[in-house]
């Protein structure tokens, strides 16, 4: 379970997030949308650590994240985060790729690593694609390569932020198709979007950020459909 309280945090003097409340289940999926600059990529950082936060806590399985004696290395193999945009290494084959981080973090042999990677890869569906350089595949491909990349770690909680907003339209449907599978089979995940149907139909619930505040959290049917703050309408009607 992802439990996040009253979550501050700022830079410098621009207030980012002004008190997140937020609890994820185990299996659940929940989708933040939200104008450009609420906090959203902020809060994603925060959950795993990349970013210290002012105030409030974030617990991860009852392990509070920005404590001073959390191993976040280990913390970071069991949440898994995939951006925008994730730069491979260009000399190294796709399947090296996503072998590396199991190899280097987890300590795991050259074989095994190379057994999950290849497991992971076919599950997104670039088993074609094992011994192939990264820039020799297609935006959708890499976005794929980069989720198998995190899912080799063997996470439990995943978070998206944004993976389909760098490619062309034609492209993010197998991307999307991709996290759909992984909320199928169960995976607790966390995807900020833009995709509003995709939110619609994956999600347990969405979560609306403005400017810093989570606004509204709701089901989608309810959020999208009965929205309850004057923001969520507006945000809602200028982007459909
Ligand atoms: P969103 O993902 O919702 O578009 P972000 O969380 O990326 O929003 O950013 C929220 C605000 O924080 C924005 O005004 C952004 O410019 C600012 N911001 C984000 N990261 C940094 C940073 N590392 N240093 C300074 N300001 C930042
Ligand atoms: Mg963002």
């Amino acid at each position: 379970m992802i439990e996040i309280e009253n979550v501050h945090k700022s830079f410098g003097a621009l207030q980012v997030l002004k008190g997140i409340d937020l609890t994820v289940k185990k299996g659940e999926v929940v989708t933040i949308i939200g104008g450009s600059g609420s906090g959203k990529s902020t809060l994603l950082t925060c959950i795993n650590g990349l970013e210290p936060i002012d105030s409030g806590r974030i617990k991860i399985d009852g392990t509070e994240v920005h404590a001073k004696a959390t191993d976040l290395n280990k913390l970071r193999t069991k949440v898994g985060i995939v951006f925008q945009q994730w730069n491979a290494f260009p000399h190294l084959t796709v399947v090296e790729n996503v072998m590396l981080a199991p190899r280097k973090v987890l300590g795991m042999s050259k074989e095994k690593a190379e057994e999950i990677a290849v497991k992971q890869l076919t599950h997104v569906g670039l088993s074609e694609k094992l011994s192939v350089y990264p820039n020799r595949m297609s935006g959708g491909q890499q976005q794929r390569m980069a989720i198998a990349r995190a899912l080799a770690m063997q996470p439990e909680y995943m978070l998206f932020d944004e993976v389909t907003s760098a490619l062309d339209p034609m492209l993010v449907g197998e991307v999307l198709d991709t996290l759909r599978m992984l909320a199928s089979e169960g995976m607790t995940m966390i995807c900020v979007t833009h995709e509003m149907k995709f939110a619609r139909e994956v999600s347990d619930r969405v979560a609306f950020f403005h400017q810093g505040v989570m606004a509204e959290i709701a089901p989608p049917e309810q959020l999208f459909d009965a929205p309850q703050h004057a923001e969520t309408k507006k945000f809602l009607s200028a982007t459909h």
